[in-house]
């Protein structure tokens, strides 16, 4: 049985105060609201994310610090894609009651863990008991300077697209669970321990490298689909230059989801690493309203045909 709420949040609270404290926060968990301080000159970034038991993970595929890792992940990789700093995040938990404390432990853990690495204190949420599985929704606040945030909107027919790290990882860990493979944590870290973008993103937005920028959380079709809808543009993506994650096949890369690679448009000069982090040049914006995808000498149309849950 999972702990009584009030003792859950004393839990989660002496974990976080343990951790470094936010100079961005000046009153945390305990009080009605948060009170961040933003750096001056900067506006907020809010994103929102869930986290719902067999939809974004299974039980008896992912242990707890995987769900509370990805969980967060997801969130900050939203504020990378803005080229933001995150500031604060807001975790809302709703737990079934036959939960094991165990599993509450090991999720606060996967989730401080990677809060601690980005310095990004959890600065409130709520939590309640759950009818059915595990919900969980994550709050995450970023900061940009005014005006910079790098949008979907802004690719310009002419302009190189690019990704960062490699692609369709997490989709091939899937396919492998499906199949009942045995599958561990070091063949697929992609998967099991993506790692959100902060400094590429930050670093694109400060050099202006990016005219428009999103993650790779639905899968590179559906995400460059959003681009170039919010850009009025179309694009040309070369089959062969995709960088594939071992073991994923270009299907999994154009059309699986939870890469949170960065995707960006860009007509500036990017280099081929940024902060250890590879950036691989993947096509074109083009004139018109169509994906395209090159490969070997063909041309076929892409189409926007994103990740499937799990079902
Ligand atoms: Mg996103």
């Amino acid at each position: 049985m999972p702990m009584p709420e009030r003792l859950l949040i004393e839990g989660v609270r002496s974990r976080v105060l343990r951790g470094r404290t936010g100079r961005r926060v000046r009153v945390g968990i305990g009080d009605d609201c948060a009170v961040l301080r933003l750096p001056k000159g900067h506006e907020a970034l809010v994103t929102t994310d869930f986290s719902l038991e067999g939809v974004h993970f299974r039980r008896d595929w992912h242990g707890p610090e995987v769900v509370g890792h990805r969980c967060l992940t997801r969130g900050l990789s939203d504020i990378a894609a803005m080229g933001g700093d995150p500031v604060a995040a807001f975790l809302s938990l709703a737990l079934p009651a036959k939960l094991p404390q165990k599993w509450v432990d090991g999720f606060a853990e996967g989730l401080l863990d990677l809060a601690n690495e980005f310095d990004v204190p959890l600065a409130g949420g709520d939590t309640a008991q759950s009818p059915g599985g595990i919900l969980a929704d994550i709050v995450v606040m970023g900061s940009v300077p005014t005006g910079k945030a790098v949008l979907r909107a802004g690719a310009k027919a002419g302009d190189w697209i690019y990704v960062t790290g490699i692609l369709g990882g997490s989709a091939a860990a899937i396919e492998a669970l499906r199949r009942g493979k045995r599958v561990s944590r070091k063949d697929y870290p992609e998967h099991f321990h993506p790692m959100p973008r902060i400094a590429v993103g930050r670093l694109l937005r400060e050099r202006g490298l990016a005219s428009a920028m999103i993650d790779v959380s639905d899968g590179l079709s559906t995400d460059l689909g959003h681009i170039c809808e919010e850009s009025g543009v179309g694009a040309e993506i070369e089959a062969g230059a995709i960088p594939l994650a071992r073991k994923a096949t270009l299907g999994n890369a154009l059309h699986g989801g939870d890469d949170y690679e960065l995707l960006f448009a860009s007509r500036g000069r990017v280099p081929a690493q940024i902060q250890g982090v590879a950036v691989t040049r993947i096509g074109r914006v083009v004139r018109g309203r169509k994906m395209t995808l090159l490969r070997g000498g063909r041309r076929f149309e892409l189409k926007a045909k994103g990740w499937q849950h799990f079902g």
